[in-house]
């Protein structure tokens, strides 16, 4: 039997810590603030906004959102990013994905402040992901980093395969994995022998988008799975890419869908808030580690 690694507990003991430390800064009289903008009315995107909403009001944060009609123009989303990028009270900017297919959603990400953009996918913080540099990091991946991290599991040397290779999951984890020293090997659409591939992996992240693909005959006995994936099934009940049943008898540690990385995302999103905040007032040191895991490493 797997143990299982509690998303739901990890993530309120890091929004507790942002609690804290935001209290800190709260003395100095400093107070960090996330601007979200949601762009039409998909009515997941609003459960999201209100959540983060939510969130920042825990964490000792202000927040604002601007909620513009479906019909807006993606010039006038853009002007409304930039009146954001220039607000000093703001500290952080979102824009809730997805956007109306009339908008291009690159333009979007580009047009954000890289100082400001704290969901990460600006090109400036995955490059500065990349080479290893300070920077904001995609808060799904970020999460995972910190699940492993807090779940006593080491990661230098394992073999982590990654299936999945989108933006905003696939790829930076990969990367992530690479900096905490792991072998990573990254799967995708057109990966041959994926079972095999996978039966490899110390480390199994699965971000395929496919409900329960992943079932034992993709594990080795023994691996730590966690599970990216969040669908909802007919009857309301959630469900993840991975198997839950069939995999969770073969692996040593595994995250349930719900309460596994889920929960995590909005946790990291707040400490992105909170060091972007601490960044822009000076109160981060650029050779400070804490947020950056495995920065102070010689990587070769
Ligand atoms: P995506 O659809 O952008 O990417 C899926 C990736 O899987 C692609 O790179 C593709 O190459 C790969 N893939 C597809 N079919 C495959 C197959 N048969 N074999 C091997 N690889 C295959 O999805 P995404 O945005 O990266 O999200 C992945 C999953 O994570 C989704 O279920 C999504 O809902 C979930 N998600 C959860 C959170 C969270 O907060 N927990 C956040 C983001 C995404």
């Amino acid at each position: 039997m797997a143990e299982l690694i509690d998303g739901k507990a990890i993530s309120q003991a890091i929004k507790d810590e942002v609690r804290n430390e935001s209290a800190e800064l709260e003395k100095k009289g400093i107070r960090p603030c996330l601007a979200v903008i949601l762009c039409g009315n998909d009515p997941a995107s609003t459960v999201y906004v209100s959540n983060k909403k939510k969130a920042c009001e825990y964490c000792g944060f202000d927040s604002v959102s601007l909620e513009l009609p479906e019909e807006t123009t993606q010039e006038e989303l853009l002007s409304k990013i930039r009146e954001l990028n220039d607000d000093k009270k703001v500290n952080s900017i979102l824009v809730q994905l997805p956007l109306p297919s009339h908008i291009d959603e690159n333009a979007v990400i580009a047009a954000i402040a890289p100082e400001k953009d704290v969901d990460g996918f600006h090109a400036v913080s995955v490059g500065n992901l990349l080479i290893g540099r300070p920077g904001f990091v995609s808060c799904t991946p970020a999460g995972v980093i910190q699940l492993l991290k807090r779940s006593g599991v080491e990661m230098a040397g394992k073999e982590c395969v990654v299936i999945g290779r989108s933006n905003i999951v696939g790829k930076p984890m990969a990367v992530l994995m690479l900096r905490e020293n792991a072998t990573v090997t990254v799967c995708h659409s057109k990966t041959k022998d994926l079972r095999e591939v996978c039966k490899r992996a110390d480390i199994l992240i699965v971000a395929v988008g496919k409900p329960k693909m992943i079932d034992a005959s993709y594990v080795k006995e023994g691996a730590v799975v966690i599970d990216v994936g969040i669908h909802r099934l007919e009857g309301k009940k959630l469900c993840g890419d991975v198997d839950f049943e069939s995999v969770e008898p073969v692996a040593s540690k595994i995250t349930p869908v719900p309460g596994g990385v889920g929960p995590m995302t909005i946790a990291m999103l707040m400490k992105n808030c909170l060091e972007g905040c601490m960044r822009q007032n000076g109160l981060l040191n650029e050779s400070d580690t804490a947020y950056i895991p495995g920065m102070r490493q010689e990587h070769r």
